[in-house]
Parts: structure tokens; C-alpha cells; sequence
């Protein structure tokens, strides 16, 4: 599964591929380098600035949730 995502920073278009689940992760602008993040959803993608996720679509977020959670 793959898709066309633009950059929320600059607009930059740039393809993300080779994600087989809903779990969202970190892109790297080509053009201008930022950060943000792609959710994949059922029809698509969302594209978050990093930052402007809600927790459950921010990887770091889930993973310290997970974390946190996982230990007892
Ligand atoms: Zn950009």
C-alpha cells in the first residue's frame, strides 16, 4: 500500500509506501526537511504536522502511552 502525500510545511508532494497497517509514522520532507507525520486511514492518508497530532496519531505519543501501560 502506498500514496501521494504533500507536505504540510511546504506542499512538497512526495509518495510513502510499503506501510501494511493503521499505525502512523514520521516523514521527512524532501524539500524543506521538516518533520510531520502520515496516519493511514481506510480510504487514504492524513498528514499531521508534528506536533498538531492527536496523541493516538502521534507515534511518540503511542509509544510512551504503550509503554507506559505495558509494564504492569
Ligand atoms: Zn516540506
Amino acid at each position: 500500500m502506498s500514496a501521494t502525500i504533500h507536505c504540510p510545511y511546504c506542499n512538497a508532494g512526495q509518495v510513502v509506501g510499503d506501510f501494511d497497517n493503521y499505525a502512523p509514522f514520521y516523514v521527512n520532507c524532501q524539500e524543506c526537511s521538516r518533520r510531520y507525520i502520515v496516519e493511514p486511514v481506510r480510504h487514504g492518508v492524513v498528514v499531521y504536522r508534528d506536533g498538531d497530532a492527536p496523541c493516538c496519531s502521534d507515534p511518540e505519543c503511542r509509544a510512551t502511552e504503550m509503554a507506559g501501560s505495558g509494564q504492569e
